[in-house]
């Protein structure tokens, strides 16, 4: 298989990322924990901002838990946010601010996993390695139609290949070029559950194609086939101002968010009933009539009513959570991205 379409392909049409302009293991470690969970689109529009705060892993370790939250604000899931501080704190203490250089020691730091070390290895070093994540599995068990089945079996399968250069072997190759263009062919042609394999550069060799069933690999588990139930839950956020000042709360480690603030959310019905993320209020509030966005957050998708009300009556409504004034800014305060919506949403004729 000639990889060089592929890498030329993915050098012409995605070099100018953020991420890929100048490398470092530091922002090879940044990019990689933003991109986890996020897509693509998304972390371009923060990168820059977050290197600009924190251009090295010293302002990261000393970045207090507010500054940390404000410079991830938009990319959510903020665990990875405290996930990144733990590491650069760790390397500080136990390596000098230095990124040790065998995979065994890094994977002893905690917050890298199996993953992470492969890239930053691939990636940030440009040596052999393979950063195996869902998106390399998919494209991988096309190309060769692997058998195994998609999670931990296949990702051994394919890095046991890739070691013992039965897969990708090629000379003179870039490892770094190598994954990327693997990660932009899993994302633009060869999606989970769409595939354009006419315009994709490997089609002459995927295996998959060839046999004409590509949407068939990963093979999955019968339990996989099953994806979880979606929940719905209405909630509603009190907006209580004073000139540039909201009433906030800040939620609580068990709380999605936890460390950011939210004006005063109470959650009104909900299809989990174990569901505990938000109060409830004692007085019954007629909701409906009010305005609504809706958000999402894992497999719930949340209908957001707001409700503008005085200090009095929000005082009446006996919200169980200590309130405090914020200053309000879109930019720099620690409120919610959901939070900031609703202020938002109200400013709309
Ligand atoms: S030919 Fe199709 S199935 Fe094969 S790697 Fe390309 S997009 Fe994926």
């Amino acid at each position: 298989m000639d990889l060089k379409i592929l890498l030329s392909w993915s050098k012409k049409e995605f070099s100018y990322l953020p991420w890929r302009r100048e490398r470092s293991i530091y922002t090879t470690l940044v990019s990689e924990i933003m991109l986890q969970q996020t897509t693509v689109s998304t972390v371009q529009k923060h990168f820059d901002r977050f290197l600009e705060r924190f251009p090295h892993l010293e302002a990261l370790a000393k970045a207090t838990e507010e500054e940390l939250l404000v410079a991830w604000k938009g990319l959510g899931y903020y665990r990875r946010a405290r996930n990144l501080k733990k590491i650069a704190e760790h390397l500080i203490l136990h390596h000098e601010g230095k990124f040790p250089l065998e995979e065994d020691k890094l994977r002893c730091i905690p917050g890298i996993g199996p993953y992470t070390s492969q890239a930053l290895i691939g990636i940030g070093r440009d040596e052999r390695a393979l950063a195996i994540d869902a998106n390399l599995e998919r494209v991988l068990s096309r190309l060769y139609a692997l058998k195994e089945e998609k999670g931990l079996k296949l990702q051994k399968k394919i890095a046991e290949l890739f070691l013992k250069k039965k897969i990708l072997n090629q000379k003179n190759i870039s490892y770094r070029d190598l994954n990327e263009a693997l990660m932009d062919l899993g994302r633009v042609y060869c999606q989970a559950r769409k595939v354009s394999c006419g315009l994709c550069p490997l089609s002459s060799h995927c295996e998959a194609f060839l046999r004409g069933n590509p949407l068939s690999f990963p093979h999955e588990k019968a339990l996989d086939k099953k994806r979880s139930e979606d929940h719905v839950i209405q909630v509603l956020r009190l907006i209580v101002m004073k000139k540039d000042h909201i009433l906030a709360y800040k939620k609580s480690e068990k709380e999605w968010l936890s460390g950011q603030f939210e004006v005063p959310t109470c959650l009104l019905s909900s299809t989990d009933k174990k569901l505990i993320q938000y109060p409830l209020l004692k007085q019954k509030v007629d909701w409906a009539g009010l305005p609504m966005f809706k958000t999402g957050i894992t497999k719930y998708k949340i209908e957001n009513y707001i409700q503008v009300i005085s200090y009095q009556e929000f005082k009446a409504l006996q919200f169980p959570q200590p309130v405090e004034w914020r200053k309000y800014s879109s930019e720099s305060s620690n409120l919610s991205t959901a939070s900031i919506k609703a202020i938002q949403r109200l400013k709309k004729p």
